[in-house]
């Protein structure tokens, strides 16, 4: 059960709530959301006076479960949240926001060259890892603030909007200096420190869906960045973990129309993680956009054979290219532009 307060409660309104639950048995649990405060009643068991805390001066309301509240749900007429990659471009909007580039940041000419193709092909951010989640601790874990420079310094150039992962809670200001988007990746999204601890920061948020996490478990990560004071989150769909095998994950487009039906933050599809596939890459893209997606996240390389890293899943720069062509005629079919 919640106690919703009204905007303008103070601490001393919530406090007063707290004690009447004492008073009842109860706990209370005060939460400082934004931008109204709550208290969660802990231990109810049928022992709760419910009339007398409605009737309590600065309650709002009292309700069941936390649902109708939580900061990102969509009520009937709500648009989706249109949140922004830089100055000249957003995700949410009619316009979509595609994010390309390579798997992980790897030398200044690798990255220029991908950042210069990408930008001419039409994605509006670059994607590149300076801190790698690697599932094994001998495989490359990134450049860290070397590839976070380089990053910098090919945006830079081509006026793209940086996209890259933070895995950390103290390198959260260091990503921040570089990036114009904080990505937290798959394997993070279930870390709720790190996810409070960049929503106390101003940059928005590329949130990946966890491999196993459900959708509602996805939503409530999402939720630990907003109650922290930062609504500018982007979700991400980047497959499940299934018995299958021919591809690497599951992408799981359902989700795209589900978002959209409870939730007001936009989200993209990231179809090289999804698939894990490049011949699969295409097709998944254009059926993101096709089934509602606000973007897409795509790996791209100059040489995918080359690749320190998901090569076998990355793009070269003319199936990048002609992903781009090809995507127009679907976003058109559903009134989005490229
Ligand atoms: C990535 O996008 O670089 C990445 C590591 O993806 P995920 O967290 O989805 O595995
Ligand atoms: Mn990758």
């Amino acid at each position: 059960m919640i106690v919703v307060m009204k905007a303008g409660s103070t601490t001393e309104h919530v406090e007063h709530i707290v004690k009447l639950l004492q008073q009842m048995g109860l706990s209370g649990w005060a939460i400082d959301g934004d931008p109204r405060k709550m208290v969660e009643v802990l231990g109810v068991n049928g022992r709760v006076d419910r009339a007398l805390l409605e009737d309590t001066p600065m309650v709002d309301r009292v309700l069941e479960e936390a649902e109708p509240i939580l900061a990102g749900s969509r009520q009937p007429g709500d648009k989706t949240l249109e949140v922004p990659l830089c100055s000249a471009a957003g995700v949410g909007g009619r316009k979509l926001g595609i994010i390309a580039g390579p798997c992980s940041v790897e030398s200044e000419s690798q990255l220029l060259e991908i950042a210069a193709a990408v930008k001419e092909a039409g994605a509006v951010a670059l994607r590149g890892g300076a801190f790698k989640p690697r599932t094994s601790p001998y495989s490359f874990q990134g450049h860290g603030e070397r590839g976070l420079e380089l990053l910098a310094r090919a945006c830079e150039e081509t006026g793209l909007a940086v996209v890259t992962e933070v895995m950390r809670c103290e390198h959260v200001d260091l990503v921040g200096r570089y990036a114009d988007v904080l990505q937290v990746g798959s394997r993070s999204m279930h870390n709720t420190h790190l996810l409070a601890t960049v929503g106390r920061q101003s940059k928005p948020i590329l949130l990946k869906r966890g491999w196993s996490a459900t959708l509602e478990e996805f939503l409530l990560a999402a939720e630990y960045v907003m109650l922290e004071g930062n609504r500018n989150i982007i979700l991400c769909e980047r497959g499940i973990r299934t018995h299958e095998t021919y591809v690497r994950n599951t992408l799981a487009l359902a989700i795209v129309p589900e978002v959209k039906r409870v939730s007001r933050l936009p989200i993209i599809v990231d179809p090289s993680h999804g698939t894990g596939q490049s011949h699969l890459v295409t097709p998944m893209s254009n059926a993101a956009i096709a089934c509602g997606a606000d973007g897409l996240l795509v790996e791209v390389h100059h040489s995918p054979p080359q690749a320190w890293t998901d090569g076998e899943q990355s793009l070269d720069l003319e199936q990048f290219c002609s992903l781009m062509k090809g995507l127009k005629a679907f976003a058109a079919a559903v009134d989005r532009e490229l």
